[in-house]
């Protein structure tokens, strides 16, 4: 059997990137010690890192080298010392600018609940246990990026704020193909998600969603708007397995099944662009959390999330789906050890370090080894 050889780059970023980066590298290099893989590793600076180093806050090499690789796994960006820097050159353009240059347009936010933190979500246990959803969110059309926009001055003095949402057919059906296709890889139901009753734009979404599920036999379709989405992940989330939505739709479902989980330290995500003709995809894995100065530098970061996106990037980018599995069993079980790190600990009791996280996942991907 051929070992499969991957490129990776490695952008950890600023404030408690670089500690959470560091626990995904060491499960990285078990994972290359166990010949899951063997992987050619680059790291580079990007963010407040970068900023500080080349007055950018990504520079055209790193672009280069992510294009180059089979997969981004990205940290945190941003912090306070940042805060000034003009809107164009603030920390957070790094991960704009890599999307908009591989082209991606598809956020993938999982949100799994964990046994051993069902306590941790707002929801009763019974409704959030064994919940296992997926969000898939367009990331570069729709009202954010809509044109006409901007504030006018009307005759009379008074201003006018404006925003477009638009959708392509083409647009619709890329991030469409991207939710049925993962549909298929999990529970095979997908829930189309937009205001068809009262946006055009929202109507062209369901037409086209509905066209294109002629091409997915396997896969159940049903149509949800997303006022009443809201309603349902907060009443009975096990309804969903994969929902599709909007840049907006998306922006706040994703944020409001993220609370469902409980913890912003144990969420990845990716994003993902469209498959080009020589078989390659694009895509970046970074956790749903920022980039926590309040915490940076103290080993207190919960590394979960960030080892959670690399599961993901090794599903979805390297077809590794059984060391995916072996790397989210091994987080499961660290966890059902008892292991929290404050973020996740119960008030008053105690918390393990960044490291000592990273070391309960190791042992447990060393004990899942042995099996
Ligand atoms: P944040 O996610 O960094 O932190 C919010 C709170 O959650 C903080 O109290 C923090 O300590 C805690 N937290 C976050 N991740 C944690 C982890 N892994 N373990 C334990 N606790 C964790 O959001 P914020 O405070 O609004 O933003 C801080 C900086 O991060 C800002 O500069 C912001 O622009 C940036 N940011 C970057 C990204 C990104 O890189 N994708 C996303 C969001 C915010």
């Amino acid at each position: 059997m051929t070992i499969p050889h991957k490129k990776l780059l490695l952008l950890p970023g600023d404030g408690i990137g670089p500690e959470v980066m560091a626990q995904a590298r060491r499960v990285i290099d078990f994972l290359s010690q166990s010949g899951v893989a063997t992987f050619e590793i680059t790291t580079d600076l990007v963010g407040g890192a970068s900023i500080e180093a080349f007055g950018a806050p990504i520079t055209d090499a790193v672009i280069a080298k992510a294009r180059a690789a089979d997969a981004v796994l990205f940290g945190a960006v941003g912090g306070p010392q940042w805060d000034r820097e003009p809107f164009d050159n603030r920390p957070e353009i790094a991960i704009l600018e890599l999307r908009k240059q591989l082209g991606l347009f598809a956020n993938l936010r999982p949100a799994p609940v964990f046994e051993a933190l069902i306590e941790a979500s707002p929801l009763k246990a019974d409704l959030v246990r064994g919940l296992d959803l997926m969000i898939v969110r367009e990331a570069t059309g729709g009202i954010y990026f809509g044109e006409p926009r901007g504030i006018e001055t009307l005759p009379d003095g008074s201003k006018r704020g404006i925003n477009t949402e638009i959708y392509t057919t083409a647009e619709i059906i890329r991030v469409g193909r991207v939710a049925f296709d993962l549909a298929r890889q999990r529970d095979k139901r997908l829930t189309s998600v937009e205001k068809a009753n009262v946006m055009e734009s929202g109507l062209l979404w369901r037409e086209t969603i509905t066209a294109l599920a002629a091409e997915y036999p396997d896969v159940a379709l049903n149509h949800m708007y997303a006022d009443n989405c809201a309603m349902q992940l907060a009443r009975n989330p096990r309804q969903f397995d994969v929902i599709v939505t909007s840049n907006l739709f998306g922006d706040l479902l994703s944020d409001l099944a993220s609370m469902l989980t409980g913890s912003l330290g144990m969420l990845g995500s990716a994003t993902l662009g469209a498959t080009l003709p020589n078989g390659k995809r694009h895509a970046l894995y970074e956790p749903i959390h920022g980039s926590a100065p309040d915490i940076a530098g103290k080993d207190k970061a919960n590394p979960l999330a960030q080892i959670l996106s690399l599961a993901m990037l090794l599903r979805t980018s390297l077809h590794l789906p059984d060391a995916a599995t072996q790397v989210e069993t091994a987080v499961a079980a660290a966890l059902n050890a008892g292991y929290r790190t404050a973020d996740i600990a119960e008030v008053g009791a105690k918390s393990v370090s960044t490291t000592a996280m990273g070391d309960a996942v190791i042992a447990a991907l060393v004990v899942g080894a042995t099996k």
